[in-house]
């Protein structure tokens, strides 16, 4: 089916990438399991390898399964085209892969997704490839910072675990002055909330783990990319050997048909919960950026149309133990890396020693909540029960 050029944003989340009367009237795209595609003729063997990711070859490249996922993201997105890959870490060394050799250099911002960090500081070093982190709120600063060798400025809004906000339109207009490719790491704002490409990005790698697919039981990425940057990154990730099943690629379709639904619940008892705790005495500060004091707040509202479910609290000065108290008898609060499912979850924090570009100022212990679908006054009695434990053991 084709949907209107004007389309809005939940019209595309439910009708995107399907097509019911080319399959039987069945609702949702039908999940094709494939490695060998066979072809009748040399000639159409021959012309649909000449068309190479615009044709089906091979499983590992992908089946309109695939696709089906790969036409609806873009779409919301506003990106030419998207590749999936098995995770969000895949589309993020996928989509550096595509634009660096050895003897480059690339710039990543020092609140990054703390494996991306890894990356850089491991596979690309051992690459050739060098690393310079710059501080979150850099702007058109960044500029200052660039070498004949740049090729690459990698940001994340907002950051993992700090949730500062950088100001991509500055950073962007600065890197394409000197010929240098954007990429941006927007799993927190999601496909939904904020589009990248408006703002100059020209890579956008995403965690699909985490809200799309939603329901915390599949690992997937994608790589949405623009029409200028689309085959050098299709190429690395076909070089790179990723390929993705086609039952994890359905969980992320039906994820995405609940996107906007979940996220506006998401945001709602996120924000419910932020103002709750920045009111409590145990708290020192909320990071936010949808909160109106938030230091990100103006570059939010201006480059956002939503915030997720994912906030940090910063605790007042308090024992190891005191938080440990608090959060081992949280009962709906689940304690575990990833988030974006239906549940909620909350884990401390680890900020020292991470950022070697910039300090982080807050001196108390931080937690990272991701708020889920649970009735909000469940929520907050549960951490009011904590923070009486918090209290208790302080
Ligand atoms: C989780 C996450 C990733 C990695 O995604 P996986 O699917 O777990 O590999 C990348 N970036 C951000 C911001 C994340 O939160």
């Amino acid at each position: 089916m084709t949907l209107r050029n004007n389309a809005k944003d939940d019209t595309i989340i439910t009708h995107a990438g399907r097509d019911p009367h080319a399959n039987y009237g069945i609702i949702n795209p039908p999940v094709y399991h494939a490695s060998t595609i066979v072809f009748p003729t040399v000639q159409a063997m021959e012309e649909a390898q000449k068309r190479r990711f615009f044709a089906y070859t091979y499983g590992r490249h992908g089946t309109p399964t695939t696709s089906a996922l790969e036409e609806a993201v873009a779409r919301l997105e506003g990106g030419w085209r998207a590749i999936a890959v098995p995770s969000g870490m895949a589309a993020i060394v996928g989509a550096i892969m595509g634009f660096v050799k050895a003897g480059d250099h690339i710039l990543v911002t020092d609140n990054v997704y703390a494996p991306t960090r890894k990356h850089c500081d491991d596979v690309l070093r051992r690459f050739g490839v060098e690393t310079t982190y710059y501080d979150p709120r850099i702007g058109a600063g960044i500029a200052q910072l660039f070498r004949p060798a740049t090729k690459l400025v990698f940001t994340e809004a907002p950051g993992s675990h700090t949730f500062e906000m950088p100001d991509i339109p500055a950073i962007a207009a600065a890197a394409h002055k000197a010929g240098i490719k954007v990429l941006m790491d927007n799993t927190w704002a999601t496909p939904l909330f904020c589009k990248p490409f408006g703002l100059g990005v020209d890579v956008v790698a995403h965690a699909a783990t985490k809200y799309i697919v939603g329901h915390s039981d599949a690992m997937l990425g994608i790589i949405d990319c623009t029409e200028e940057t689309y085959l050098t990154v299709r190429n690395a990730v076909a070089q790179l050997g990723y390929s993705v099943g086609p039952d994890d690629i359905y969980l992320g379709l039906r994820g995405l048909r609940t996107l906007g639904a979940r996220l506006r619940r998401h945001q709602e008892t996120a924000m419910t919960l932020a103002r709750w705790l920045k009111a409590r005495p145990e708290v020192e500060r909320v990071l936010y950026p949808a909160l109106p004091d938030d230091p990100g707040h103006a570059i939010w509202k201006r480059d956002m149309t939503g915030a997720t479910g994912l906030f940090g609290v910063v605790l007042k000065p308090c024992s190891k133990k005191a938080v440990a108290a608090m959060l081992d008898g949280l009962e709906l609060y689940g304690m575990g890396a990833s988030w974006g499912g239906y549940e909620s979850l909350i884990l401390p924090s680890h900020l020292e020693g991470i950022r070697t570009a910039t300090t982080w100022p807050a001196h108390g212990r931080t937690v990272r909540i991701h708020a889920g679908l649970e009735d909000p006054d469940d929520l907050i009695a549960d951490l009011e029960c904590g923070f009486e434990r918090w209290r208790a053991a302080a």
